[in-house]
């Protein structure tokens, strides 16, 4: 069902109200109406002061506010809307529809364009909403800035092992214990996606590649990633991990995966594809 929903990005300034859907940020957490699922807010009842609203775009036709809120009363909620909670970002995931979670990424990234561009970077002018919104632009030097988006690659290595197909997946220091995943790594000024897939895979764990073949991409808002995924055949070279940033990495037989980050990253997606897909092959 959600699947199928449509998002329209629109941008407008601040200071309008409506009915919608309500993307309320609270630092980083976003507010959420319980009920037997979690859901987002449709109104301005939403039991917390409303800081600046501003459209967003609209999901099948319904528009989008994006805002700061500040809780005014927790015992003075909206009723029969039950109560209300904080979440973060990573919570959601679990918790919401995927087109609410899109349109959460979203808001929170508009939110934090303005909030970290007020000030011109050049001049030190103050900074207003420009080009209908999507930008911003200094009102002194006249210095225009956008969201930035910066992307970032992400690698599932595969090779014929012994026993049968094999994938090569890796952990970092912070991941959850016992948890593996693709390869990932920024995008370096001045690189392409290809060029940033072969260099990290090659520092993160000494391994060539042959050709890269696209699976899908995801937007990541912490805080303004574009993560997008690929998938390439071992083309040589033994697993050395780099220090600092991989923990381990090891070959797994696609029969025997340790665990794995949440069905609804980018990862597990590309992960599970990937096994699908050499399943089948194996016949
Ligand atoms: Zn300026």
């Amino acid at each position: 069902m959600q699947l199928s929903s449509t998002f329209v990005p629109l941008w407008s300034a601040p200071e309008q109200t409506g009915d919608g859907l309500w993307l309320v940020f609270s630092g980083r957490d976003l507010l959420v109406l319980n009920g037997p699922e979690p859901a987002l807010p449709t109104g301005a009842a939403a039991p917390v002061r409303i800081d600046r609203a501003r459209c967003i775009g609209t999901l099948d036709g319904r528009p989008c506010w994006a805002a700061h809120g500040v809780e005014v009363d927790v015992g003075a909620e909206a009723g029969a809307a039950g109560k209300h909670e904080w979440l973060g970002l990573r919570a959601l995931f679990e918790r919401l529809p995927e087109a609410h979670v899109a349109l959460a990424g979203r808001a929170l990234q508009v939110l934090d364009f303005e909030r970290l561009h007020r000030f011109c970077g050049v001049c030190g002018g103050r900074m207003e909403a420009s080009d209908m919104g999507r930008g911003r632009s200094c009102t002194a030097c006249g210095e225009v800035v956008y969201p930035r988006i910066a992307p970032a690659m992400m690698v599932l290595v595969t090779r014929k092992g012994a026993r049968g197909p094999e994938l090569l997946l890796a952990r970092g220091p912070r991941f959850q214990t016992g948890m593996y995943s693709a390869l990932a790594g920024f995008v370096e000024p001045g690189e392409s996606l290809e060029d940033c897939v072969r260099r990290e895979t090659r520092e993160e764990v000494g391994v060539e590649l042959g050709p890269l073949r696209y699976f899908g991409s995801q937007n990541w808002p912490f805080p303004h990633s574009l993560m997008v995924a690929f998938t390439a055949e071992w083309a040589g070279g033994e697993i050395a991990c780099q220090e600092d940033e991989i923990e381990d990495a090891r070959w797994f037989a696609i029969d025997a995966l340790p665990l794995m980050p949440t069905p609804l990253s980018i990862a597990r997606r590309l992960i599970d594809a990937t096994v699908q897909e050499l399943s089948s092959a194996r016949g």
